[in-house]
C-alpha cells in the first residue's frame, strides 16, 4: 500500500486526515479481533459515549506473550491508562502505546464481566445474560486459545474510581460521543475486543452501544 506523500504525521498526531486502511462498527454486545501490525494505530472510537470496551492484546506470533495489567501499572506507575501509557506483555516487552486519548482515563483493574460475577454481583437471574468473558473465549476460540488464555484486560471509557480505602467503584462512564483512544502497536498484535453486553451496572449507561474500530498505516517514513 502507498502512503500519501503529503503525509508527515508524527506520534501523537491524529492519524485522521489519512486514510483508514480498516474501519469497522462492532455491533453493541459483540466480540471483535484483527492483527495489528507494528507501526500500525488503532482507533478505538466510543460511538455513543459511556459505552465500556474491554481489550486484550497478544503478541500476534506467540499468543503465550499477553498484555499484563499488572507489569504495565508498575511500569507507569500510574492507576489508569491515558497517553502515554506503554502497554507492557507478561515478558516485559511493550506491546502498544497510547499516543492519543480524548476521554482522559481508563481502567485496567476491574477485569471483565462474566456470568459468575453477575450472579454474584446482581441476583442469581442474571445467570444467562451475555457477558464479556463470553465474547472473549468466542473469540480466542478462533485462535486456539481457551479460558485460561484470559487474563486481565484493558476497560478502555469505563470509569472505575478508587476509593481512599482502596476499594474500586463502578460509576457513570465519563466518555462522550465520539471519544477516542488511539494505540501504535510496537510489536505485531493480535488485539481482541469484547464490546461489553453489561446492563446491571452504570459501565455502558444501562444501554451497551456499537464502537468503532480504524486501522493506519504508519507514516511512510518510520517503516
Ligand atoms: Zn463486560
Amino acid at each position: 500500500m502507498s502512503a500519501p506523500k503529503a503525509s508527515a504525521a508524527s506520534p501523537g498526531v491524529s492519524p485522521a486526515e489519512k486514510a483508514a486502511i480498516y474501519d469497522y462498527i462492532i455491533p453493541a454486545t459483540a466480540p471483535w479481533s484483527r492483527v495489528i501490525h507494528r507501526g500500525q494505530i488503532l482507533r478505538i472510537v466510543d460511538l455513543e459515549g459511556q459505552q465500556a470496551v474491554d481489550t486484550l492484546f497478544y503478541n500476534a506470533h506467540d499468543y503465550t506473550e499477553r498484555y499484563s495489567a499488572q507489569d504495565t501499572l508498575l511500569a507507569q506507575e500510574r492507576a489508569y491508562i491515558t497517553t502515554g501509557s506503554r502497554l507492557i506483555s507478561n515478558e516485559g516487552n511493550v506491546m502498544a502505546t497510547v499516543t492519543a486519548d480524548s476521554a482522559g482515563y481508563h481502567d485496567t483493574s476491574a477485569g471483565a464481566c462474566s456470568c459468575e460475577a453477575n450472579t454474584v454481583r446482581f441476583g442469581h437471574h442474571t445467570r444467562y445474560m451475555h457477558a464479556c468473558r463470553e465474547n472473549f473465549l468466542l473469540e480466542l476460540s478462533r485462535y486456539g486459545m481457551t479460558k485460561r488464555d484470559i487474563v486481565s484486560n484493558i476497560n478502555f471509557f469505563m470509569n472505575v474510581p478508587i476509593r481512599p480505602d482502596g476499594e474500586l467503584a463502578i460509576v457513570d462512564g465519563v466518555s462522550q460521543p465520539g471519544d477516542y483512544v488511539d494505540m501504535r502497536a510496537e510489536m505485531d498484535v493480535l488485539c481482541v475486543i469484547s464490546n461489553c453486553p453489561q446492563v446491571n451496572n452504570p459501565c455502558n449507561g444501562f444501554r451497551p452501544t456499537p464502537v468503532r474500530v480504524q486501522i493506519w498505516d504508519p507514516p511512510a517514513s518510520s517503516k
